[in-house]
């Protein structure tokens, strides 16, 4: 009702502050929650630590002994902390996170309270598979799932006001060992880039080679709003995001918030959300407005990418949390309001090891120039060849309203290098490299001209993903999303692009060719083939829409409805399975799962526009209309007339309202789509196409009903009140 909105104001404008507890030193609460290899150092003998570590590091199983002592002590250190009760916690196919609590309690004869936590039980869990989503996985065995333990990331407490609870990262699979998670993928997606990466510097005349991993930092955009105007919004409380509101008379066109003062209640709350990030060893780097009012960003330093992932869900769950104590809904949504920018997470990815470093950096000498030209091509390749699958694994019905919005990266996938050393794969396809005698490539002297690439003020915001300097950054990924699909993606075409050029290599060089040349040359044919996936121009550009497709042949896949089929295309199934991060079931199972998740969200956010149409706007409108007729017929009464076009465009816009949800209501009944294709295009274009219309109608109403008639909490109270 229009009292809610108006005591939500009154409410938020007389909250008291929230108290914020004096924040602790870094070194007192860093890492304090993680039972890591310090921790482990101290809890373990020597032999079971020196096991662990090499558990940890490698991934290699531990012997059954050694993980019964390692998880006594992991219960004695998390006892010891106050918790009560474990969790193995996993990452099924949901963007969400998902714990099963257990306690360490068992009674013996006597009735007494014991605590018990073997190794079989940290290595081991068994959730109900039934009730997450697992697609076609569901025929081949009946739902039935398990968890295991995934030592390379650490387990860590979680707090609550009155506890805590030992949390286990682990894994979640069929009975069949078929992956029900995005965790399985992103490990063996790792190890097929390592596979493939070591080949290729074994080829390069690297001797010593430490296994690789890849890296991600990923920053975090959401937006902040009171819980209040939240609660009095059924959408957003439903949905995440706003279905119905008019701009604010102010939006960001003043770019007023991005990188401004901070508000302080917000600070307060996001010195709240690091405090609990250090406790749990999440490395919290930067902070600061973003673009839109009420929105903000936060981004750790990078790390190990399957941790990285781990501890980013864990940031989510965070903030979330965190917002609720400060009188805040944290909205990770990837549009939560029309009309000004919404909200990515930009995945910043890199490959390397230890004896090699970083090799999407270009290094200071000619050697590691040359890996890390080979390296970078592998990846413009694999943005080629593959970036219809950049494009699916970013697919969700939330982020569709982002990309190409002129404010997100477009749904074409390019890749931008900057000038600099765009001109030196420029040089490199026209041949001028290959043929300068005196060593060829050695002689670009890549190590002085590419650090200018670091410099901020060369980056492409346009496109979805930009080198910069000695990373890639996907841009185009969604706020809600987990990174784990993006970095599965970019790890896997680059595993096959690398087993490419090993292939090429070993060709070349079997035939006499001087390595410079040798990789001049299939740099050189990577450039003819795949260079159309360069782009440094602006993305946002209609004449790119044009030219992406028409002139290099690129795919534009507006849409989750477009985009989603990618996962069962030929070459995408014979990627995962070549390099062996996912047999084609598993594939499916993610397409089944992603498709039913797109439907149903829009499903979702159709029925509350049919249900906030006709039994909130719709009524009051009328009640402003009867209003207005009243005191028309009152003005008749003494010979005035009054102008009626209020009345008339409310009569109009009611009407068109109530036509277009009836209209959706009737779509929304129907059933029999031939396949999940034809489903999510009806979604995506009939079911969307009428919400849009019925967004036109209630936003002119909200233009002319009487502002204190008005029932949802407006643009201008949820962005600027703060
Ligand atoms: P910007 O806003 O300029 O893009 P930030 O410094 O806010 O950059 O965030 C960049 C992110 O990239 C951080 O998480 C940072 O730790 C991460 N990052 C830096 N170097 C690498 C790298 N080599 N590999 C992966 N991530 C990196
Ligand atoms: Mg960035």
């Amino acid at each position: 009702t229009s009292d809610a909105r108006i005591d939500a104001i009154s409410e938020v404008l007389n909250r008291t502050p929230f108290e914020a507890a004096a924040t602790r030193p870094l070194s007192e609460i860093w890492a304090c929650d993680v039972f890591n290899l310090a921790t482990m150092e101290e809890a373990l003998s020597k032999n079971a630590f020196k096991a662990m570590k090499k558990t940890v590091q490698t991934g290699e199983p531990l012997d059954p002994a050694t993980a019964d002592v390692v998880a006594a002590a992991m219960k004695d250190w998390a006892m010891g902390k106050g918790a009560k009760f474990f969790s193995h916690v996993f990452y099924p196919l949901t963007n969400i996170t998902a714990e099963k609590h257990d306690g360490f309690i068992v009674t013996n004869s006597d009735g007494n309270a014991i605590t018990e936590f073997t190794g079989s039980l940290l290595i081991k869990g068994e959730p109900d598979g039934s009730s997450f989503p697992n697609g076609s996985l569901r025929m081949t065995n009946a739902a039935r799932g398990y968890t295991a333990w995934d030592p390379t990331s650490p387990a860590y407490i979680m707090q609550t006001a009155n506890g805590a609870t030992l949390m286990i990262p682990s894994v979640f699979m069929s009975w069949t060992g078929e992956s029900l998670d995005k965790k399985i993928p992103l490990l063996r997606s790792n190890a097929a880039m390592d596979k493939a990466g070591r080949k290729v510097l074994s080829l390069m005349g690297e001797t010593e080679i430490a296994p690789l991993n890849s890296s991600c930092g990923a920053e975090q955009e959401y937006f902040l709003v009171d819980r209040q105007f939240a609660t009095a919004r059924p959408d957003l409380l439903l949905a995440g995001r706003t279905l119905f509101g008019a701009p604010p008379a102010k939006g960001q066109e003043f770019d007023d918030h991005y990188f401004g003062a901070i508000p302080e209640r917000v600070q307060v709350y996001m010195q709240d959300v690091e405090d609990t990030l250090y406790r749990l060893g999440i490395p919290a780097k930067t902070h600061h407005n973003e673009v839109a009012p009420g929105q903000f960003e936060i981004a750790p330093y990078y790390e190990a990418a399957n941790v990285a992932s781990d501890h980013q869900q864990l940031l989510m769950t965070v903030l979330k949390a965190t917002a609720l104590k400060h009188g805040f809904v944290c909205l990770l949504h990837e549009k939560p309001f029309a009309g000004i920018n919404g909200s990515g997470k930009h995945v910043n990815w890199s490959v390397g090891n230890a004896t090699q470093g970083n090799l999407l950096d270009p290094g200071s000498t000619p050697e590691e120039n040359l890996q890390f030209l080979v390296f970078c091509g592998a990846v413009i390749r694999g943005v080629h060849l593959f970036g219809p699958l950049l494009r699916a694994v970013i697919a969700t019905a939330s982020n569709d309203h982002r990309l190409g919005a002129n404010e997100a990266p477009p749904a074409i996938l390019s890749v931008y290098l900057g000038d600099q050393l765009e001109a030196v794969y420029d040089d490199i396809a026209s041949g001028k490299v290959a043929s300068s005698s005196d060593g060829g490539l050695m002689d670009l002297g890549l190590a002085q001209i590419l650090p200018f690439e670091r410099d901020p003020g060369d980056r492409n915001r346009t496109s979805p993903l930009a080198f910069t300097g000695n990373r890639f950054e996907f841009r185009a990924v969604g706020s809600s999303q987990s990174v784990s699909g993006p970095l599965v993606a970019l790890n896997t075409v680059l595993a096959d692009s690398l087993e490419w050029m090993a292939e090429k290599l070993e060709a070349e060089l079997g035939g006499g060719a001087e390595l410079p040349e040798a990789v001049a040359t299939i740099l050189k044919e990577v450039m003819e083939l795949h260079g159309a996936a360069v782009f440094g121009g602006d993305g946002y550009s209609s004449e790119w829409h044009e030219a992406a497709v028409k002139d290099r042949g690129l795919r534009n896949l507006p849409t989750s409805a477009d985009a989603l089929p990618v996962f069962t295309e030929p070459a995408v199934v014979e990627l995962f399975e070549s390099t062996g991060v996912l047999s084609a079931v598993e594939l499916h199972s993610r397409y089944d799962v992603y498709a039913e998740q797109y439907i149903n969200s829009v499903l979702v956010e159709a029925k509350l526009v049919v249900d906030l149409g006709k039994t909130v706007i719709y009524p009051a409108a009328l009640g402003y209309l009867s209003e207005l007729t009243g005191t028309y017929t009152a003005a008749g009464s003494f010979g005035a007339t009054l102008d009626t076009s209020v009345a008339t465009a409310i009569a109009q816009h009611s009407n068109g309202l109530l036509a277009t949800v009836t209209a959706l209501s009737a779509e929304l009944a129907k059933e029999d789509f031939e396949d999940v294709e034809a489903h999510m295009t009806h979604i995506a274009t009939t079911v969307r196409g009428l919400m849009d219309q019925a967004r036109v109608h209630v936003d002119a109403l909200e233009c002319e009903v009487d502002d204190s008639a008005w029932p949802l909490p407006k643009y201008r109270e949820m962005l600027f009140i703060k």
